[in-house]
C-alpha cells in the first residue's frame, strides 16, 4: 500500500493562534484516517490545508508523493466536504448536483446518476433541496464530494446533527465507497465513537498537536473487557489462568487481584479451573474500559502538559 497523505511538520498559525503545531501524518491507500478532536483542536484547518483551500502554512503536504504547494493539479484526484456546499433550495438534489458538475469542468455527465446510486438518493434525486431531511442533505453533500470519481475523499464532521440512524446510514456508505473503489478516506469528527467501527487508523488532535495516533487494532483493545478477581492463592491461580487460557491476557493487579481480558472470556470456565484446584473466588467484578475513557484521558493529560 502506497502512501498517499504525507504531511511533515505542519504548523498553521492565525495571527496569533496556533491552530496547528507540528503536525505529522501519513496516510496509505484505501485507509479510513479518523481525526479525532474536540472543537477547536485543529482538525478543519487540518483537512482545510489538505484539499488547497488553505495555503499558508509551514511544513510539507505531500499528496500522491507531490508538494501541493508545488502542484496543485494533484488536487484533482481528491473530493472534499468541508463546510457545506451551498445547494439551491429550489432546485432539485438531480439539478443542484448537475450544477456542480458543470461548474467544476466535470465532463462525464453519468458522474451525476452514479455520486446519487453510490449514496443511495437516486430515490429523491428530483425532490427540491428544501425538501430534504438532515441526514439527506448530508449525503447529497457527500454525493457531490465524489462526483469528481476523487482517489481521496475529505470529510469535515460529515456525521455532525445527525441522529444514530441518519450516522449509522452514512457510516455504512463510507466503507461501501471504500471497499468498492478503494477510495482513501480521511473523517474528522468530535466524537470518537461514530467512527470506531470504520476507520483502520485513528489519530488524536488537540490543541493543534497530534497527541496519539493507533491503528484499528490498537484502538480495540483499548476498550477490552476485563474481569478481576479475588481468589484464594492467588499466585498459585495466577499461573494456573496464564498457563491454561492462551486465548486471553492473565495479569497480576495490585491488592492481589487477577485481571483476565480478551475477546474470549469464559467465566464459568474459569470458575471451574479455580474450584478444580481447590481454591476459592472471592470477589469478582467486570472492568469494561470504554474507548471515550480512554480518549477522554489522553486529552486530559495532553491539556495537563
Ligand atoms: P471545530 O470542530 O469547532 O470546527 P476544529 O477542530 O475543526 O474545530 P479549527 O476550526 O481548525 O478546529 O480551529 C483551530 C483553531 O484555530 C481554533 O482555536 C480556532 O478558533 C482557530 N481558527 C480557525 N479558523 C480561524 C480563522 N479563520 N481565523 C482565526 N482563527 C481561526
Amino acid at each position: 500500500m502506497s502512501t498517499v497523505i504525507e504531511i511533515e511538520n505542519l504548523t498553521k498559525k492565525y495571527r496569533n493562534i496556533v491552530a496547528l503545531d507540528r503536525i505529522n501524518l501519513q496516510v496509505k491507500e484505501g485507509e479510513i484516517y479518523g481525526l479525532i478532536g474536540r472543537n477547536g483542536a485543529g482538525k478543519s484547518s487540518l483537512l482545510r490545508i489538505l484539499c488547497g483551500q488553505s495555503t499558508q502554512y509551514l511544513g510539507s503536504v505531500k499528496l500522491f508523493g507531490t508538494k501541493i504547494k508545488e502542484n496543485s493539479h494533484v488536487r484533482n484526484k481528491i473530493g472534499a466536504l468541508i463546510e457545506y456546499p451551498a445547494f439551491y433550495p429550489e432546485l432539485t438534489g438531480r439539478q443542484n448536483l448537475e450544477y456542480y458538475r458543470i461548474q467544476k469542468g466535470i465532463s462525464q455527465k453519468e458522474s451525476v446518476e452514479k455520486v446519487l446510486h453510490d449514496m443511495n438518493i437516486a430515490n429523491l434525486a428530483d425532490r427540491k433541496f428544501k425538501q430534504y431531511s438532515l441526514g439527506n442533505k448530508q449525503r447529497l453533500g457527500i454525493a457531490l464530494a465524489l462526483l469528481n470519481n476523487p482517489e481521496i475523499l475529505i470529510l469535515d464532521e460529515p456525521t455532525n446533527g445527525l441522529d444514530p440512524v441518519g450516522i449509522k446510514e452514512i457510516r455504512k456508505f463510507l466503507l461501501e465507497i471504500n471497499r468498492n473503489y478503494n477510495t482513501t478516506i480521511i473523517i474528522s469528527s468530535h466524537i470518537l465513537s461514530e467512527l470506531e467501527h470504520i476507520i483502520t487508523k485513528v489519530g488524536f488532535i488537540d490543541q493543534g498537536r497530534m497527541i496519539k495516533e493507533l491503528s484499528a487494532e490498537a484502538l480495540k483493545s483499548k476498550s477490552k473487557r476485563a474481569t478481576i478477581l479475588k481468589v484464594t492463592n492467588h499466585e498459585k491461580i495466577f499461573l494456573l489462568l496464564k498457563n491454561k487460557l492462551q486465548d486471553c491476557q492473565v495479569t497480576l493487579l495490585d491488592h492481589d487481584e487477577i485481571e483476565v481480558s480478551g475477546d474470549m472470556i469464559d467465566i464459568s470456565e474459569i470458575s471451574r479451573m479455580i474450584l478444580d484446584a481447590n481454591e476459592k473466588i472471592l470477589s469478582m467484578r467486570e472492568n469494561v474500559a470504554s474507548l471515550e475513557d480512554y480518549y477522554f484521558n489522553l486529552i486530559g493529560s495532553a491539556a495537563n502538559e
